[in-house]
């Protein structure tokens, strides 16, 4: 699988947990299954906390979608609030602005050196061709600012081509993936190497190569692979294949913010070192890239090629030194599922899963709340919050 840019940067920090011996019998407070995001960031809050937190990973710390993805940290899916705020309501959005707050708060304070994380703002573009995007950035232009944020409408960098109108958002920031996995992994005190097979009823799971380990309570927080320990998920988390190109130092530094395009299904950023990433493009072969294989295809990465040619000419000629693709869990109604699991009696087994491509923004804080709820320590105005992620929520889109 070819290795993402922040992986290879990354490779002498990245820790590596040795394998649950075959047959290993091992036990535990709280069982986290996966480190990415969303797992190691519920692993460290435990930790904090006093509990007997394990971490169990199949593929190594951050190898899934969080060393993968292109380090926008953004408040919102901007070009989806005005639907989210007809389909959930103004509270529902509020509250999940509060917390996507917090999360920027959190990796500004506990990972902006390690990380590299600046905050850049964010540039949301609509295409020349679809004035329906321009008026849905307009619509979340009035919802932002009713919640305080300083956005701003406008027309588009003069070195970008067949773009609409413009919203820029203040707020928003930028990391390296990598690095930031490298820091939160590396502060987990017990983390293996396996993959869990399988969770039973009876507080145990069962590790490919014969081993055990015994919870009291487990987190299944394996994004895009969730239903394969919680059957119940089928259907409901999917994956779905999102791939990115980077490209050689260019000599001009065009761009700060990240930016994100075509309702969200483009998007591009330039790093400090001159380097430009562009992804998007899976809309254009839908059935092909709804996959859990995280490889990346000759037509999306062709099609990327020809997205830099047409929208991005500051960068034409440059070389491509890295081409990746990683795997992103999509809810129905594009929010997480946190809390008990589906189809698991009681309360042993829960998910923190299905950030649907926005798991920088919203994961961290979650992981943190999950922890907080498990340990009996959330806030009632959490507590509500969170019922936003019930995983058993009807399933409208
Ligand atoms: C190309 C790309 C670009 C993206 N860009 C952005 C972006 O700019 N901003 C943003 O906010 N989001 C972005 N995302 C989405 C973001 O990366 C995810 O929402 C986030 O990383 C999800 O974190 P997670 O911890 O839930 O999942 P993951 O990072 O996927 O972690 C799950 C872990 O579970 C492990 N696992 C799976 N099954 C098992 C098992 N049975 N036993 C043990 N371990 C298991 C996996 O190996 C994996 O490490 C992007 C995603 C991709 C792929």
């Amino acid at each position: 699988m070819p290795e993402p840019l922040w992986l290879e940067e990354v490779a002498v920090e990245l820790p590596v947990w040795e394998p649950a011996p075959p047959g290993a019998r091992l036990a535990c407070d709280v069982l986290v299954i996966g480190a990415g995001l969303a797992g190691t960031s519920a692993a460290l809050a435990l930790q904090a906390r006093g509990v007997d937190v394990l971490v169990v990973e199949r593929d190594g710390p951050g190898r899934g979608a969080s060393g993968r993805n292109a380090g926008f940290v953004l408040l919102a899916h901007v070009f989806e609030l005005p639907a989210l705020r007809r389909r959930a309501g103004a509270e529902a959005v509020g509250a999940l602005l509060a917390l996507a707050r917090r999360n920027h708060a959190l990796l500004r304070e506990r990972f902006a050196a390690a990380a590299d994380h600046r905050s850049s703002g964010s540039l949301m573009l609509s295409m020349a061709d679809d004035p329906d995007e321009a008026a849905a950035l307009e619509a979340a232009a009035a919802l932002l600012r009713e919640s305080g944020a300083e956005v701003t409408l406008g027309d588009p960098h003069p070195a970008l081509r067949g773009f609409g109108r413009q919203l820029a958002l203040r707020e928003d920031g930028q990391l390296h993936p990598g690095r930031l996995l490298a820091a939160m992994a590396g502060r987990v005190r017990r983390g293996v190497r396996g993959r869990v097979e399988a969770l039973a009823g009876d507080r145990r799971a069962r590790l490919e190569g014969g081993g055990e380990i015994r919870f009291s309570r487990a987190l299944v927080a394996t994004n895009a692979h969730v239903a394969e320990l919680v059957p119940a998920l089928r259907g409901v988390v999917t994956p779905e294949r999102a791939q990115i190109l980077a490209t050689e130092p260019l000599g001009a530094r065009v761009l700060e913010p990240v930016a994100y395009a075509n309702w969200g299904y483009d998007y591009f950023r330039q790093r400090d070192d001159g380097v430009l990433l562009v992804g998007g493009r899976r809309h254009l072969f839908a059935a092909r890239e709804s996959t859990a294989v995280a490889e990346p295809s000759d037509e999306v990465q062709r099609a990327l090629d020809a997205y830099l040619e047409a929208h991005l000419p500051f960068a034409r000629g440059a070389r491509v030194t890295h081409r990746w693709a990683g795997t992103m869990g999509f809810s129905p109604d594009e929010l997480p599922l946190m809390g008990p699991a589906p189809g698991f009696a009681g309360d042993a087994v829960h998910v923190l899963a299905g950030f649907t491509g926005h798991g920088l923004g919203l994961a961290p804080v979650l992981g943190e709340l999950w922890a907080e709820a498990a340990t009996g320590r959330a806030s009632e105005a959490d507590r509500r919050s969170a019922r936003l992620f019930d995983p058993a929520r009807p399933r409208a889109a």
